[in-house]
């Protein structure tokens, strides 16, 4: 039976690079029918607080990666790590280093085998180290706390791990972890070392890049089952054309064959696009929702909510998008956009060949797609200007925005009147003398 782990050191935070580790265990104990488990590792008494163990929980809890054994708390297991040490000790692997008078006590150091080590990696392949560049290391400190190293391999060995899937930061290690695993006469496991989280210039993912961590993802109105899509693919391939994966189907497809042994670029466009994709899988009732949250005014008028969703959907990229992007269709006091009045308002001739437009689309009967955009080219061809005059300054005065749905499908949804309000509000407002 494979078992994998998620073996994290709680700070307060969870990167996405640690929660990535998580999820391929997990992708990887699922798919092969194994089981998933968690240890906390937290025998670094001041950053491992009780607060700092529920943040991994919880992000562990709301990405659904659900280990099947209670966590192991790694803090709790120091007997067994000093009972191993004894135990290397007694089989000569290891030796105390007499700290004399400094009256500190004794560090216990393990004794490498002096030849050289070598292993498979699934991910990186055949890697080797010579004797000479291993040297005997500390595994209990003259204070008597085990060291990551020994107590580690003896939570793997007492967990019955088959498989180590880490970050490629602990790739040196493992060369002392095996030895370990020898001399305590345990069966090695299989190691899989992940590739970095890289930012644009392929340094190290971290918090000044954007977001990093799980929580951040989380308040920004981001899905988890998008995230974990995501993340997913930050190394990974199924092997085909499919991007938009859902747990599921990444279950179905993963396999360490195909993870990348190269660093993996964190592309936070592609994570919103992802997240679009399956923010439009969701049922209309969860939008609504999500649209009464963010835009209390929302609530008022059914069939108009339901047509702003309709008309937003491709959009929202996620939750939060949803004031900044939708919030004018439920206000009249929206706010414009001012390098986009700058640009497209401010110039000479704007606002009178807006409030042409408004002439013509009063005129428009119905007022649907078809006729307001017949109404705009017809208005275009006949002042000979570009359709860019007349569709930019439309967009700006209707919704305060350089950006949005299809402009036509936008003003049918806000509707006739509505739409010539704004637009003489806009012309009032930015004419020459009233700002
Ligand atoms: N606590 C270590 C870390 O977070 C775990 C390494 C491992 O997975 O073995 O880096």
């Amino acid at each position: 039976m494979i078992r994998t782990r998620f073996a994290p050191s709680p700070t307060g935070n969870v990167h996405i690079g640690n929660i990535r580790a998580a999820l391929y265990n997990w992708l990887f104990a699922r798919h092969q029918q194994g089981q998933f488990l968690l240890r906390i590792e937290d025998t670094d008494r001041e950053r491992s607080t009780p607060e700092a163990v529920q943040t991994v929980l919880a992000a562990m809890e709301w990405l659904g990666l659900t280990p099947d054994e209670p966590p192991v708390y790694q803090s709790q297991r120091r007997t067994a790590h000093l009972t191993a040490a004894q135990q290397l000790l007694e089989s000569g692997h290891a030796y105390k280093q007499d700290k004399g008078a400094t009256g500190k006590g004794e560090a216990i150091l393990f004794r490498m085998p002096g030849q050289e080590s070598q292993f498979t990696d699934l991910v990186k392949g055949p890697l080797r180290k010579a004797a000479k560049d291993m040297t005997d290391f500390v595994i209990v400190r003259s204070d008597g706390a085990p060291v990551f190293h020994l107590a580690n391999v003896v939570d793997d060995i007492h967990m019955n791990v088959t498989h180590v899937i880490r970050g490629d930061d602990h790739t040196e290690n493992t060369f002392r972890h095996i030895a370990l695993y020898q001399a305590l006469d345990a069966p090695v496991p299989a190691f899989a070392h992940l590739p970095m989280i890289v930012n644009a210039q392929g340094k190290p993912y971290a918090k000044r890049d954007g977001d990093a961590f799980v929580g951040d993802f989380r308040s920004n109105g981001y899905l988890p089952e998008a995230l974990l899509n995501y993340l997913a693919l930050l190394g990974w391939s199924p092997g085909d054309d499919r991007e938009v994966l859902t747990p599921d189907e990444l279950v179905a497809a993963f396999d360490l064959d195909r993870v990348q042994a190269s660093a993996a670029q964190f592309d936070l466009r592609k994570l919103e696009w992802i997240n679009g994709e399956h923010l439009r899988k969701l049922p209309r009732t969860t939008h609504r929702e999500h649209y009464r949250r963010a835009i209390p005014q929302a609530d008022r008028d059914p069939a108009y909510l339901d047509a702003v969703i309709a008309v937003m959907e491709d959009r929202i990229k996620k939750w939060s998008d949803i004031p900044i992007m939708a919030g004018f269709f439920f206000s009249e006091d929206y706010p414009y956009d001012e390098k986009a009045v700058q640009k497209r308002l401010h110039r000479t001739g704007a606002l009178e060949l807006l409030g042409a437009l408004r002439e013509a689309l009063a005129q428009c009967d119905p007022f649907s797609e078809e006729t307001t955009e017949a109404t705009l080219r017809a208005l275009v061809t006949a002042r000979g200007v570009k359709p860019a005059d007349c569709i930019h300054p439309l967009r700006i005065a209707v919704s305060g925005l350089p950006f949005g749905p299809s402009l036509f499908a936008m003003l049918v949804v806000l509707g006739r009147d509505r739409v010539l309000q704004r637009i003489d509000r806009t012309c009032n407002r930015f004419a020459p003398g009233k700002e």
